[in-house]
């Protein structure tokens, strides 16, 4: 599988996992016009694309799904929480193919077999997905407070993961966002991860994982030095066998292949 990050952040979020015969889409958080141009910049092609799984109903993970999927026929999955979020926001109900997906089951879509496993999030049904072509599992796991687990117990599948690695605890603090939002990035039940809990999680995924990707950093409370500098400590001695990048709002990451 090959994996590119083409947007990731709060102003939108869309990973483009291309297989041997087709594609998936994780999140349209983009325009379509944007998803577009940035598939074409990695070398994909948006009429390969099989399924979009969307993580949850929030603007910065589907602004762009109804007219990409409208216009294309690509069938929209996700949990039955996060379709009826996305299901007050189109234009044309009923014109999509939505497919509800239970958490801890499989699904196939084309060559890929894809799992849904919540997320802890301030949305109606908040998921992560592993995503699985022959061998090869590639885990997304961004809008979450916490990794429990759970979570942990699908992502130990994974040999590549997307994680979320939101913000700097100290620069949230001293950062000039009001005391409520504060709390709610914070929260563990309905935030977003920060750097330290993710660099707690790669320690204990990191003797299986070969590649990496920190996602849906804060432009405001974090940069991508601290992210990473924070991932490799919590990776210790592995840091030399695991490929660590981070994923960027406006332009689209370097691929890799897993
Ligand atoms: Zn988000
Ligand atoms: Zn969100």
């Amino acid at each position: 599988m090959k994996i590119t990050v083409l947007a990731s952040g709060s102003k939108g979020n869309c990973i483009c996992v291309e297989g041997g015969s087709g594609t998936i889409l994780v999140d349209a958080g983009i325009s379509n016009r944007e998803i577009r141009r940035r598939m074409a910049e990695a070398g994909a092609d948006a009429g390969d694309v099989e399924g979009l799984f969307l993580t949850h109903e929030h603007s910065d993970h589907i602004r762009g799904a109804d007219v990409f999927c409208r216009g294309s026929g690509v069938p929209v999955y996700g949990t039955e929480g996060t379709l009826g979020g996305l299901g007050g926001t189109l234009k044309k109900p009923g014109a999509l193919s939505m497919h509800a997906v239970l958490p801890g089951a499989e699904v196939a879509c084309g060559d890929f077999f894809v799992t849904a496993f919540r997320t802890s999030h301030d949305a109606a049904e908040p998921s992560g997905f592993c995503i699985r072509e022959g061998d090869v599992t590639v885990g997304v796991c961004t809008d979450t407070g916490m990794v429990t687990s759970g979570m942990l117990s699908y992502l130990k599948r994974c040999d590549a993961v997307i994680l979320e690695s939101n913000h700097c605890p100290l620069m949230l603090a001293e950062g000039r966002y009001p005391a409520f939002l504060k709390r709610r990035i914070a929260d563990r039940e309905r935030g977003h991860l920060s750097n330290p809990a993710a660099a707690a999680v790669l320690r204990e995924l990191c003797d299986g994982l070969s590649h990496v990707v920190l996602a849906h950093l804060s432009e405001e409370n974090n940069t991508p030095e601290k992210a990473l500098a924070t991932a490799h400590e919590g990776v210790g001695l592995y840091a030399g066998n695991l490929d660590v990048g981070v994923a960027r709002q406006h332009t689209i990451s370097d691929s890799f292949e897993v």
